[in-house]
């Protein structure tokens, strides 16, 4: 028999099967008619989901396409920003600013840790100006999921503009774009999303669309004005991935049906259950034991053993994946991934595997209670 496959990874994330048999629907002409529809009702959705009255871009590019469509629309070469970092996500960003030409900030933790607006507010306070902030909301590489709120209010307190990464964060924690006064917004559709990777968001606000229009580094691809110009004629600049876009419709109609608070709800309790499986089996977590980290949950390896050792044993003898750790983490943790077109049974799938993997590599664990421990918290929660 074919190997069933399962994918528990914080990004790309198993999508539900309507959005699948989406994806099999004739490829649409992106000038038709009938994708003009589509089209129309995607963008607004996207609004809806970002929680802003403001144009949302959507570009046909991975997450990190779109926040490099931030850094060169509203960069000028030599600007000066800043970067809060804790993990990879936060220092790519420094990183991609540096490379273009900006002189960059860094407020950067250990990874794992989570930054605070009082961390943020003393470095701003200490330092020149700068005309960004660049915020992580959910880091994917360590579970941390900050409190984007008040590390935005910090920022705006200072006079910058907060362009945020909601990458793997949109759909899964409570995200307000305009009410917290978020300037940019980026996200990717292959997280919380429940569609394929492939296409990414920009929500823009009015004093973003400002910059925007006096920053000079050079762009075309990128470039938020051909895109918002085109959006308006409900036309594209470029030939969008057609069939993401009418799956992403699916997806975002499912989400919206839910209700994101609901959906956010759901999130925060699969996060719960999956760090008291975690703790069931006797391994220490490594993401914070919070209700905000409700994205993946990372947990640290038994002494001695190496998370790429459990992850390869998982997807050759079992058929699942799940993420080890990246960069200076990457034999040290292991992660699994609660967005997505995932429920209860999901998480106690990955942790019975993962103690199955662990338990024949000797490992000091308890053995048994952590897939049953994790739906009874799952189910504690639920609704009445
Ligand atoms: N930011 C975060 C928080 C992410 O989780 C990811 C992807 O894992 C990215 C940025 C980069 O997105 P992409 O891989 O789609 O370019």
């Amino acid at each position: 028999m074919a190997q069933k496959r399962y994918l528990f990874t914080p990004g790309p994330t198993p999508v539900p099967p309507q959005v699948l048999a989406a994806l099999s629907e004739p490829v649409l002409h992106h000038r038709a008619p009938d994708f003009r529809i589509v089209y129309e009702r995607v963008l607004g959705r996207l609004q809806e989901v970002h929680r802003t009255s403001s144009d949302v871009l959507l570009f046909t590019c991975s997450g990190t396409g779109a926040f490099e469509s931030a850094i060169v629309n509203l960069c000028s070469s030599g600007d000066r920003v800043l970067a809060v970092s804790a993990g990879q996500f936060g220092e790519r960003w420094a990183a991609m600013a540096r490379g273009y030409g900006c002189e960059v900030e860094e407020l950067r933790h250990a990874w794992g840790e989570t930054p605070t607006a009082a961390d943020l507010a003393r470095k701003l306070a200490e330092i020149e100006p700068v005309s960004l902030v660049f915020l992580v909301h959910s880091e994917t590489s360590t579970g941390v999921v900050c409190d984007l709120q008040a590390l935005a209010a910090a920022a705006k307190d200072a006079g910058a503009l907060v362009v945020v990464d909601a990458v793997s964060s949109l759909g899964a924690v409570p995200l307000e774009t305009d009410d917290w006064g978020l300037d940019v917004v980026v996200a990717g559709s292959q997280k919380a999303l429940m569609t394929p990777p492939g296409l990414a968001t920009v929500a823009v606000s009015d004093t973003a669309w400002e910059l925007a229009a006096r920053a000079t580094l050079p762009r075309y691809y990128l470039d938020w004005e051909r895109t918002r110009m085109a959006q308006a004629k409900l036309d594209s600049a470029f030939t969008p991935a057609v069939s993401l876009v009418v799956a992403l419709d699916v997806a975002l109609g499912l989400l919206l049906e839910e209700g994101l608070e609901a959906a956010c709800a759901r999130h925060a309790r699969l996060g719960r259950a999956c760090r008291a499986g975690i703790k069931a089996m006797g391994l220490e977590l490594f993401s914070p034991d919070e209700e905000r980290s409700a994205v993946v949950t990372a947990a640290h390896m038994p002494d001695g053993l190496d998370s790429t050792e459990l992850t390869r044993a998982l997807r050759d003898r079992h058929g699942i994946t799940i993420a080890a750790g990246q960069g200076e983490l990457k034999e040290r943790i292991f992660r699994i991934g609660h967005i997505g077109f995932i429920d209860e049974f999901d998480i106690a799938t990955a942790l019975s595997a993962v103690e199955l993997v662990l338990g024949g590599l000797d490992a000091p664990i308890e053995r048994g209670l952590a897939a049953t421990r994790a739906l009874e918290v799952y189910a504690e929660g639920a609704p009445v």
